[in-house]
């Protein structure tokens, strides 16, 4: 990634008028599939996904089962409508790998061990893309299957920093991920403070790098903060929301 224009202004604004530590707005919506045991629906920016959780259930083929944990099975999904120009429908490398790296990001926050023999799900379609869309689909994951009752060690909370115009700039957005130095997706579980996805396209130096991961963390805070609220919201309607306020 090497840039080639400026993308913050003189007043210090970036490409969609953000200040470099201001977060896209971001609003989750829980339990919006009813055929789904568990589901969330987030706007992260202009981002627009839809995750669906089914499980623990039996699994099929019933060779992949295991006997000690559960199998967590991810699919990440554009629609074909999800970009300017049509999108194949067919799951790409990209979608792939970014099942892959989904999996591995949620894994550490779900007790397996609990639902030996089955498998869990989970769905993840985007139907609008805009920079950040492995974060966002974390992050409604893991609401989904908290409100599908999985048993979690904690929740899992995703936002990428990076580097623009040589500033380290928190949640990187479309334009800034194709034009900017450098993208840094981060996963975190907030109360076991630990990284369970990191991933890095660009380059930085040691101190960029570690500017990067602190304010990637600080961004996954407030990403936490909107996950517990929505969830509150559901199974505790506006009361609890507000006592949480509140605190
Ligand atoms: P992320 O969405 O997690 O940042 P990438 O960095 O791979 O993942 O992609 C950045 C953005 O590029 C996406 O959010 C989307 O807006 C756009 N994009 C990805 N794949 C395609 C595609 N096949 N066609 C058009 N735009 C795409």
């Amino acid at each position: 990634m090497v840039q080639t224009r400026s993308l913050i202004d003189e007043n210090g604004k970036r490409t969609d008028g953000r200040v470099i530590d201001e977060l896209r707005d971001v609003k989750i919506g829980v339990g919006i599939i009813k055929n789904a045991d568990g589901s969330a629906f987030i706007e992260f920016g202009k981002n627009k996904i839809i995750v669906a959780v089914y499980g623990p259930r039996e699994v099929h083929p019933k060779h992949m089962a295991l006997t000690d944990k559960c199998v967590l099975r991810c699919r990440y999904h554009m629609s074909p409508f999800s970009t300017d120009t049509r999108k194949n429908p067919a799951p790409s490398r990209r979608e792939v790998e970014i099942s892959k790296v989904i999996r591995e990001a949620l894994e550490p926050a779900i007790i397996l061990e609990d639902y030996p023999r089955a498998a869990i799900d989970v769905f993840i379609e985007v139907l609008e893309a805009d920079g950040g869309s492995r974060c966002a689909g974390i992050d409604a994951a893991s609401v989904a299957l908290a409100d599908a009752g999985i048993n979690m060690r904690d929740m899992v909370s995703a936002c990428a920093a990076g580097k623009v115009d040589d500033k380290i700039v928190l949640d990187i957005n479309d334009t800034e991920d194709k034009e900017g130095g450098a993208d840094m997706p981060i996963a975190y579980l907030p109360n076991l403070n630990q990284i369970s996805l990191l991933q890095l396209d660009g380059i930085l130096d040691s101190t960029q790098f570690n500017s990067c991961i602190d304010n990637a963390i600080k961004g996954c805070l407030k990403i936490y903060e909107i996950q517990r609220t929505a969830l509150m919201q559901k199974y505790f309607g506006n009361e609890k929301e507000m006592e949480l306020k509140e605190e």
